[in-house]
């Protein structure tokens, strides 16, 4: 069953294939993340120049504390609760988290009413995290069920949700038939498609899709999203998405990138990122269902502008010169403008639902 060019858990899901039939999508992301000895995030570090990719954090040091600025907006505009819970699903590094901690110190009594609790399923990042954090009490957890379930939640989530496992279906006349993996004559693992049955859940898609469109599912991120809501509503506090995704899924978005290539999801499984767009109408509905508020999707670049990134970014500039100097005006241009990260990644919050609108972000169309 062995194969040239795959991997330990390529073979591990080889042979279950061969057993079971074929693996759903979603089934199939989650082990080639999460799989606890061959998993992506359970082996590697990830991040950085020299890893798979670069996030928004990793970029600059802005990110992180135009965020905290909205962060203490919120607060104040809350009354200034205290304690609060800070919390961050999916934080890579450690970067973002180190970036609003210093930015939340400029609002005297902030910082030390924040209680750190980070969600991260990967032992290896949290080990980062730990040594980024240094100095500050943190706590981990693998899922919100954990959390202190007193108190406001701050929680930021900055490209978390497209981690999470999608489902894939191609529409058949009114029917969907979702993708699989299966296995081709050499045993090599290949995506397929399952009969076409009609989906409920998809119903609603029957009037902007045509025949042979593929249309994607992500059900933990609406379900992650209604459980931070309902809390937010009971509770209050914030919670901010960032991701590179739309309003509503169209198309094939599932990705896998290695070493700041894209490449072939299935040709090396635990090897490399595989992430997926994310769809923001669900998260909406989801944080409405939950009894919070939702703010409309705004693109990260106007978000930025807003909270002052380029002032900041000048601030910035006065203590630089050549190359360095260079490379803070490519940051800026990269976190915001609408050709670079600025609009291909949006933006929602969801925040209780008599509390003033966050800084930054539109407000929901009526
Ligand atoms: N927010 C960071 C990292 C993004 S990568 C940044 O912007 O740089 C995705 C992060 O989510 C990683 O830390 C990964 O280990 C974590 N992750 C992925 N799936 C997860 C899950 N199901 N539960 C908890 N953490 C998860």
């Amino acid at each position: 069953m062995s194969m040239p060019g795959t991997t330990v858990l390529g073979d591990i899901l080889a042979r279950r294939i061969a057993a079971e039939g074929p693996l759903r999508l979603d089934h199939y992301m989650a082990e080639c993340l999460l799989h606890p000895d061959h998993g992506y995030y359970a082996t590697r570090d990830p991040f950085g120049s020299s890893g798979d990719f670069i996030t928004a954090p990793e970029i600059s040091q802005m990110f992180g504390e135009m965020l905290g600025v909205a962060l203490t907006q919120v607060w104040l505009d809350q009354g200034r609760p205290t304690p609060f819970l800070l919390v961050e699903p999916g934080p890579g590094r450690g970067t973002l988290m180190a970036d609003v901690l210093r930015a939340i110190r400029a609002v005297p009594g902030m910082a030390e009413a924040a209680q750190i609790h980070l969600i991260e399923a990967s032992a290896t990042l949290r080990e980062i995290q730990r040594a980024r954090l240094a100095g500050h009490a943190v706590q981990w957890h693998d899922s919100l069920e954990t959390l202190p379930d007193d108190g406001p939640l701050f929680l930021l989530a900055n490209e978390f949700l497209d981690a999470l496992p999608i489902r894939q279906f191609e529409r058949r006349g009114d029917a969907w038939a979702e993708r699989q993996v299966g296995l081709d004559a050499t045993g090599a693992l290949v995506p397929g498609l399952a009969p076409p049955l009609p989906l409920a859940a998809l119903a609603h898609r029957l009037a902007d899709t045509q025949d042979g469109d593929i249309v994607e599912i992500c059900p933990g991120a609406p379900a992650f999203v209604g459980r931070v809501a309902a809390q937010i509503a009971a509770r209050g506090g914030v919670a901010i998405f960032i991701d590179y995704g739309n309003w509503r899924s169209l198309g094939d978005t599932f990705q896998a990138l290695r070493a700041h290539r894209p490449e072939n999801p299935f040709a090396t499984p635990g090897m490399a990122d595989l992430t997926a767009h994310v769809a923001f109408e669900p998260l909406a509905e989801a944080a409405r269902a939950a009894g919070a508020a939702c703010t409309a999707m705004t693109p990260q670049g106007v978000v930025l502008e807003r909270l002052g990134i380029t002032g900041r970014a000048q601030a910035l500039a006065q203590n630089l010169a050549g190359p360095a100097l260079d490379a803070h005006i490519a940051a800026h241009r990269r976190l915001t403008h609408p050709e670079e990260m600025g609009h291909l990644f949006q933006s929602l919050a969801v925040y209780p639902p008599l509390a003033p609108l966050p800084p930054g972000f539109d407000a929901a169309r009526a």
